[in-house]
């Protein structure tokens, strides 16, 4: 496995895969790597010749009071997580190689970064699409594989890619979750055993909503009211957003009448949580 530390390193060694033929995918991550990340490379390594995973905990896309510098960093497990899944490269580069003194170019993100992680994160995906370019760039890779736990990140993303003509394909991962079904995230690490039971809350929060309209509740409000009892009767702390909206362009909704998706962010203690569903409107259409 081959470990590259600046651009240009990274650069040359996607270069010379490219000019032999092979199909490279590509992975980007914050490290704190955990089963979800795994799932991403395992189907990579699976679907491409080459696999390229990022490790980069990205300083612009954390607000003032975020956790930036508490973030996890674990970078010899990770490396050997990956080295066991047969990745070929890992670019880990430093926050002065990505944004040396003088840098000043930001991307501003598609509408779609507008409503639920805009309205509580200014900023936030501002940061998150300048560092995919950045990386898209560095590493042009032919596939870019991306978790639906972030879901607008993922929308945001291949929106991205659409308006400004990336030719790389944005595709789209399931959740990998605990047995009780909360999301896996490297900020799981900061919650302690009662905080940990109480993470479940999202879930549950968004399977209600999935039963209610599977047994034919099809109104938005309603919809979102039972994801919000759920929440606080399952002990999480503070609600930011619990909502249904449009799957594709993340707007609002009265009634599930086309393809939507239900999303929520609520703390539990200090640590912020996101998680998400779509929605399926019939039980024949479930997949899992
Ligand atoms: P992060 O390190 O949190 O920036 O995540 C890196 C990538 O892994 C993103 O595309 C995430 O959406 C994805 N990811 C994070 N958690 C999960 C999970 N539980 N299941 C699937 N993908 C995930």
């Amino acid at each position: 496995m081959k470990i590259a530390n600046t651009a240009d390193e990274a650069y040359a060694h996607i270069d010379h895969w490219r000019r032999e033929g092979q199909r490279i995918g590509l992975v980007p991550t914050m490290g704190a790597l955990h089963q979800g990340h795994l799932s991403l490379a395992t189907r990579s390594c699976q679907e491409c010749d080459i696999t390229a995973v990022t490790i980069f905990v990205n300083p612009t896309q954390f607000g003032p009071h975020e956790d930036f510098s508490r973030y996890p960093r674990t970078l010899e497990q990770d490396l050997k997580m990956l080295q066991e899944l047969g990745v070929d490269l890992v670019f880990t580069p430093s926050n002065e190689r990505l944004y040396p003194n003088g840098y000043s170019t930001y991307v501003s993100p598609p509408d779609v970064a507008k409503p639920l992680e805009g309205v509580f994160r200014p900023g936030h995906f501002r940061g998150v699409a300048t560092i995919v370019l950045k990386l898209f760039q560095i590493l042009p890779a032919n596939i870019a594989y991306f978790g639906q736990k972030d879901f607008q990140q993922l929308v945001v993303i291949q929106r991205m890619a659409e308006d400004l003509n990336i030719p790389i394909r944005v595709v789209g991962c399931p959740t990998v979750r605990e047995s009780d079904g909360l999301a896996m995230s490297s900020r799981n690490r900061y919650l302690d055993p009662k905080q940990r039971f109480a993470a479940a809350s999202l879930w549950k929060a968004l399977s209600a909503a999935q039963q209610m309209l599977l047994e034919g509740n099809r109104e938005v409000k309603q919809l979102e009211e039972v994801m919000q009892q759920t929440l606080y009767r399952e002990g999480a702390e503070k609600i930011e957003y619990a909502r249904v909206v449009d799957s594709h362009w993340l707007t609002d909704l009265t009634t599930v009448d086309r393809p939507a998706v239900a999303l929520i962010a609520a703390y539990v203690g200090s640590t912020r949580l996101i998680d998400n569903i779509m929605l399926e409107t019939s039980q024949k259409q479930r997949h899992s």
